[in-house]
Order: structure tokens, then sequence, then C-alpha cells
């Protein structure tokens, strides 16, 4: 999780703040600039308490990824803790975990000192549906 830090001494309030801030940008999917502004404007109020009730979306292993760069980490994480691990995609090279797989495997017939060896490699879904439409 990437965090920025204010510049200048931290007070508690602003400690605080930030905390809830992080909260925000966690939960809401907001950018840590915009979480930043919104709680910087309730702390030249320096006497008003700002009470947040913040609902993550919960991931359940096995569901397609999310969109958005904290919700897709919120999302790894549960696949990860279920047990789920990523595989290379033979086509684009990036990891994805099983339900991101086609059903499609490319096979290759290599050459070893041994003899020929086949090579099985995972396609993910993005990869099998542009090579079904060209
Ligand atoms: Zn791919």
């Amino acid at each position: 999780m990437k965090t920025e830090t204010t510049q200048g001494p931290l007070g508690l309030t602003d400690l605080n703040n930030f905390a809830a801030a992080t909260r925000m940008v966690k939960a809401f999917g907001v950018t840590a600039e915009q979480a930043a502004s919104a709680f910087a404007a309730a702390s030249t109020i320096a006497t008003m308490r700002v009470a947040c009730i913040l609902e993550q979306a919960n991931h359940e292993p096995g569901d397609q990824a999310p969109e958005g760069y904290l919700a897709w980490h919120e999302w790894a994480d549960t696949q990860h803790k279920a047990g789920l691990r990523q595989k290379e995609c033979g086509r684009c090279s990036k990891w994805k975990y099983p339900q991101e797989l086609s059903a499609t495997i490319d096979e290759c017939v290599m050459q070893s000192r041994k003899g020929p060896v086949t090579l099985m490699t995972p396609v993910c879904h993005k990869c099998a549906a542009n090579n079904a439409s060209t």
C-alpha cells in the first residue's frame, strides 16, 4: 500500500485525518489528492469531529478482478489468502488467477536432448478473446 506523507510537523488531528483519508482512499477508490483536500478542508475547523462510516466491497475467492488499482489489490489479497495462485499467460506473459484463465491451453512441442517435450501454457480470457476476434 502506497502512502503519502504531508509536509511539516504532524499534530494528532493531522494523523487522525491522515488515517481517515487513507481509509477513504481504500474504501472509495478516490485519489489521494481528493481525499487529502477533503480532509485538509475539514481540519481547518479545529474543533470539528468528522465521523466516517466506510463500507468496503467484499471480494470472494473466485470472483473476477474488479476495476481500480486499490480494489484490485484488496481482491488479490482475498484470492491469495484463499490459496489461489497465479499462472503466467503464455501469450501476454501476465500473471493471472485461475478464474482469469480460459479453457484454452497452448501447446508447443520443443526438442530437448532427451527428445521432444510438449510445452503447455494457459491462456487468459483477454488473449483468448483477442485471438477469436481476429
Ligand atoms: Zn494473456
